[in-house]
């Protein structure tokens, strides 16, 4: 399943990559575009603006009924029936793709002494080359990934 977001809605677009999903996103795209990369590409597109969806034909939409990201997201995962495919840490949240598996030791060179030190494994962006991790000490993202695992509608 894969999704095109509204430029308005940049944090439910980063949170979604964050889980995994497969999230195109622009901060800036004229609506003509947008319908027509999400018609091509086959993505549903999340959206707050009810005139784009209007426009949206042949393209699959979903209106999100919240200013709250967290909600936004929430609603995402709760009408596609996504939470059993959640994947956090597997997507560049610059580039939307996936992730490859970096062993430890050949991550020591492209992140600092500290990270190196604190974070138990490593994924690399095959576009961007920017170097992802996960470890115990980087809580605030653990915590909010965690707080949507376990939020039951
Ligand atoms: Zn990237």
């Amino acid at each position: 399943m894969k999704f095109i977001i509204d430029c308005m809605l940049g944090k439910l677009a980063k949170w979604l990559k964050i889980l995994g999903f497969d999230a195109l996103f622009f901060s800036k795209i004229e609506d003509d575009e947008l319908l027509d990369i999400a018609r091509k590409e086959g993505r549903i597109l999340l959206t707050k603006d009810t005139g784009l969806i209007g426009r949206a034909k042949d393209v699959e939409t979903l209106f999100l009924e919240s200013e709250e990201w967290q909600d936004q997201v929430q609603q995402v995962l709760e009408h596609f029936n996504l939470r059993e495919k959640i994947a956090p840490h597997t997507r560049c949240i610059d580039c939307n793709v996936e992730l490859k598996n970096l062993p430890k030791k050949n991550a020591k060179n492209l992140v600092s002494a500290f990270v190196f030190d604190k974070a138990d494994s490593f994924a690399l962006c095959p576009n961007c080359g920017r170097v992802f991790w996960r470890g115990t000490h980087f809580k605030d993202m653990e915590v909010q990934i965690q707080k949507i695992l376990k939020k039951k509608p």
